[in-house]
């Protein structure tokens, strides 16, 4: 197959490390986001500028977003100026951001009517994965287009799975951010609660990393533990964003999750304290808050 170019929306925390691997691979790219200086990084690398969407699609033949919620993927896809205006039959679009089933669902259709395919391919593996090129892919979409472009995907991550039918992308990354965020709850709880016992964070640590506690999430966590280090990362507001996707998906089909609605409601909590920016980390402080304790 010739090698397409390949269109890319979204160059945040995790969209700029991506689009640069693909670059890294050899492929032409087409780079747009709202914020110009993104865009110049970008170019910087070697992309070409994109003013809209819809440009991006006009000129790739493979059309990737990176943008923060459902809202966001459907306005820079079915909005004005959109992707759909400017995308050719045959192309592909795949959406890596994390949101909701049902509105990727929604947007397959309307590209479906353009002879374009959709997969959704959310990622795991935080800013350090995309930068590595190490990203954990889990993909939603048709066996035949995923295998397509799966040579696209292997510029940006390690561990790729079909996980199903599209939608179920984002369906594996809910049970992901579900997992992550009380785990996460977990370490801030133990962490304060031994502080305030006596044991510092860094000989805790030590202590329980081998054992059934240990976990990546840990590994990840403590060195910015010890810094008090709350730079995302991953923005608390974004996780707040993929529970409360996966509690409306939850109620839908009537299976109550009720640990992880109470870690939503906390990380929705400290968006409200103006927290929302911060990594996910920020639970600490929450917790610290109810025990005046800080470690
Ligand atoms: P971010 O906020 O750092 O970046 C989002 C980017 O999208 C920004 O550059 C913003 O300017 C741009 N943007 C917003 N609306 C736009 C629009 N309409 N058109 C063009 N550009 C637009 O977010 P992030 O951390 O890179 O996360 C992106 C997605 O990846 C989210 O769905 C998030 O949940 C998911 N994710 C993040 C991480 C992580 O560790 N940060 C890990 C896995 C998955």
């Amino acid at each position: 197959m010739k090698r397409p170019t390949i269109g890319f929306i979204g160059l945040g925390i995790m969209g700029k490390p991506m689009a640069k691997n693909i670059l890294k691979a050899g492929y032409a790219l087409v780079a747009y986001d709202i914020s110009d200086r993104a865009v110049e990084d970008l170019a910087a690398c070697g992309a070409a500028k994109a003013q809209s969407p819809r440009e991006v699609s006009c000129k790739s033949e493979v059309v990737i977003t990176m943008l923060p919620d459902s809202p966001d993927v459907e306005k820079a896809v079915l909005g004005k100026d959109g992707v759909l205006e400017g995308i050719k039959p045959g192309s592909v679009f795949i959406d890596m951001s994390s949101i909701a089933p049902s509105v990727s669902k929604k947007i397959a259709a309307e590209l479906e009517k353009k002879g374009a395919a959709m997969l959704d391919a959310p990622v795991s593996g935080g800013e350090t994965g995309a930068i590595n090129g190490e990203l954990s892919i889990m993909a939603g979409g048709e066996k035949e287009v995923f295998d397509k472009y799966l040579e696209v995907l292997r510029a940006m991550g390690k561990n790729i799975v079909r996980v199903g039918d599209l939608g179920a992308g984002n369906v594996a990354k809910f049970a992901n951010q579900i997992i992550g965020a009380i785990i996460l709850e977990a370490i801030a709880e133990a962490f304060v609660l031994a502080k305030k016992a006596g044991v510092p964070p860094d000989i805790l640590y030590d202590a329980i990393k081998d054992g059934v506690a240990g976990s990546r999430m840990l590994d990840l966590k403590i060195p910015m533990i010890k810094t008090r280090n709350f730079k995302p990362g991953f923005k608390i507001k974004l996780h707040q964003k993929d529970l409360k996707n996966a509690l409306l998906m939850a109620s839908e089909l009537n299976i109550p999750l009720p640990v992880t609605a109470l870690v939503q409601q906390i990380m929705g909590a400290l968006v409200n304290k103006n927290k929302g920016d911060w990594d996910n980390l920020a639970i600490l402080t929450f917790i610290e808050e109810l025990g005046g304790e800080e470690i």
